[in-house]
């Protein structure tokens, strides 16, 4: 942790922002800059973002189509296949590390097997508190052992 600054930080977290960003949809480089402060709350420097989309683009994970706006000539910038690979990879990589880290509090439903982040519907079955995402599971969960035993 030493070498990581927050600035440093960011700028990885931008990385993979634009990312999701590109994940979303084609979008041109403006209005990545636009979206990426809007959600986040934070400006992006264009010196990040289009040296890391021709990056993408070298490595034959981002293309780009010529859209005329008006007079004005915009580059769009798409995943490609490979792109939309890497990127459900890196998600699945990422949400599999968030739900790692709020596991204390994560409870999966006994049903239909859906996250319970908080509550749910439980209750005592066989003398053991079950927790089910909500009333309608808790039913069907007992209607099905009703018609196993
Ligand atoms: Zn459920």
């Amino acid at each position: 942790m030493t070498s990581l600054n927050f600035e440093e930080f960011i700028s990885d977290f931008s990385r993979f922002y634009i990312l999701t960003l590109l994940y979303e949809g084609p979008c041109h480089g403006y209005s990545i800059i636009s979206k990426f402060k809007r959600r986040i709350g934070k400006e992006i420097s264009p010196s990040l973002v289009y040296p890391f989309l021709q990056q993408l683009e070298q490595k034959g994970l981002v293309k780009h189509a010529i859209k005329h706006v008006g007079e004005k000539e915009k580059k769009v910038y798409e995943l490609t296949e490979e792109g939309k690979k890497l990127c459900g990879r890196l998600f699945k990589r990422f949400a599999a590390l968030v739900s790692v880290a709020i596991e204390p509090s994560l409870e999966i439903c006994a049903s239909c097997g859906c996250k319970v982040y908080e509550g749910g519907h439980k209750e005592m079955i066989d003398g053991r508190e079950t927790v089910f995402c909500c009333k309608h599971c808790a039913n069907a969960y007992k209607q099905e052992r009703r018609s196993f035993t």
